[in-house]
């Protein structure tokens, strides 16, 4: 049974110019509303997620059908994750964050989020933000790199965070969206391969809204809004057990939760700095919603197939 509170939605990108003059073809397709298309070495594999895109459709489509919706119901005190999930190339870094072509999903739920509050004109809000990285287990501030040591804790309001991690307050869309711009430009700095160093590592973007009632003395409403970009989920080559620790660990919690739905098994959180950051927005009254980026590349097929299939298990 497919779970209400994990959204998976599938995106096939096109193929690149250097994919095309290189005489790659594209094996992969959205068919339908819903559906994947994988064929390749003579075989056909389809997998149904809770919507699907092919090459054409831009990131503002996907906002807009899947994602507005959502940070509403961030505002109703849920808390919500948008993340984007696939092998490095795949196109999750053009979907999550955009660039010079297309606005990425991040910067359009920034957008949104200050028209949506500033609609409810009856309530006060606080906006903050904070951005940390995993790589091979060790946390980075994001927004002040040279940061002390942080630990990942849990609190009964706050449920888990990171102690010691900066958290900035955003007053409006620009401020916020540059927090974001800052935290990615640091995940730059410092990396000899920039490319492996993303392919090896997490980044989660929290965004934490609070509103109350105008004048009023009760306590508010307090929600987060996660924008996470996975690091790849193709499988590692490594025998490093941290490299194994922090991608593996994305893979075993989305394969528990797969399995817990049917037998209610246990979920491995506690495996990796990762999936115990991911726990809140995972489990219990969190909505998430998977973006999964795939590449058409005949090439890499059989990785497309295996993040589809890690997409159906966290239905
Ligand atoms: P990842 O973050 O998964 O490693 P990228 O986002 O860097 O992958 O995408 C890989 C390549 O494909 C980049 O050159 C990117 O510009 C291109 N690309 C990804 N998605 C799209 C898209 N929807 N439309 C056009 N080009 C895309």
């Amino acid at each position: 049974m497919p779970s209400e509170n994990v959204n998976v939605v599938g995106r096939v990108r096109p193929l690149t110019t250097e994919e095309v003059d290189k005489g790659g073809k594209s094996v992969v397709k959205a068919t339908g509303r819903d559906k994947i298309v994988v064929e390749a070495a003579g075989k056909e594999l389809s997998v149904s997620l809770d919507g699907a895109y092919g090459p054409d459709a831009k990131n503002t489509q996907v906002f807009q059908e899947k994602c507005d919706t959502l940070l509403q119901r961030a505002l109703d005190g849920y808390n919500v994750t948008f993340m984007a999930f696939g092998a490095t190339g795949s196109g999750k870094s053009y979907l999550m964050a955009g660039n010079d072509q297309e606005l990425g999903i991040a910067p359009m739920v920034i957008q949104q989020l200050f028209q949506h509050l500033r609609q409810r004109s009856n309530k006060e809000f606080m906006v903050t933000a904070s951005f940390v990285e995993i790589l091979d287990e060790k946390m980075t501030d994001l927004l002040n790199p040279h940061n002390n040591p942080m630990a990942v804790r849990q609190h009964v309001i706050k449920g888990i965070f990171v102690d010691g991690l900066s958290e900035m307050v955003a007053r409006t869309a620009e401020e916020l969206s540059q927090l974001y711009e800052q935290g990615r430009r640091a995940r730059r700095i410092g990396a000899t391969d920039i490319k492996a160093h993303r392919a090896r590592a997490h980044a989660l973007f929290t965004i934490t809204v609070e509103q109350k009632e105008r004048q009023s003395s009760k306590v508010g409403v307090r929600s987060n809004i996660l924008l996470a970009e996975l690091a790849g989920c193709e499988a590692t080559d490594s025998t490093d057990p941290k490299v194994l620790a922090g991608t593996q660990g994305v893979l075993n919690v989305l394969r528990a939760l797969g399995d817990s739905k049917q037998k209610g098994g246990h979920v491995p959180y506690r495996e990796s700095v990762v999936t115990r950051l991911l726990q809140d927005s995972l489990g219990g009254n969190a909505i998430t919603l998977m973006l999964l980026s795939v590449s058409p590349l005949d090439k890499a097929y059989q990785t497309s197939q295996s993040a589809l299939q890690y997409g159906q298990f966290a239905r």
